[in-house]
């Protein structure tokens, strides 16, 4: 019973740690900002109750470029022109 036990322990225990592990590897895969990482364009933060439950260092993002999709680490921010900006350049 003893046995059992233990081989129950040490391999739930790395089943465990592996998905610890790879989930630690792909976050920090993933790019962080709001840039598209297929075509480099500005991305827009799409409202997701799931992935903000599940990941909530990271926001979904969609780009109207190219049309991908997926979740982006939170980071700098690209800054967008004002009204008042745009209109100062014309
Ligand atoms: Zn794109």
């Amino acid at each position: 019973m003893w046995e059992i036990i233990q081989w129950v322990g040490i391999f739930g225990g790395f089943f465990i740690l592996r998905g610890i592990i790879a989930t630690m590897f792909f976050y920090y895969l993933l790019p962080d900002g709001d840039r598209c990482p297929s075509c480099n364009a500005v991305t827009l933060r799409v409202q997701s109750r799931v992935w903000s439950i599940l990941m909530p260092r990271c926001r979904a993002s969609w780009c109207y470029e190219c049309g991908w999709h997926g979740l982006l680490r939170k980071g700098p921010l690209t800054p967008t022109a004002t009204a008042g900006e745009l209109t100062k350049h014309k």
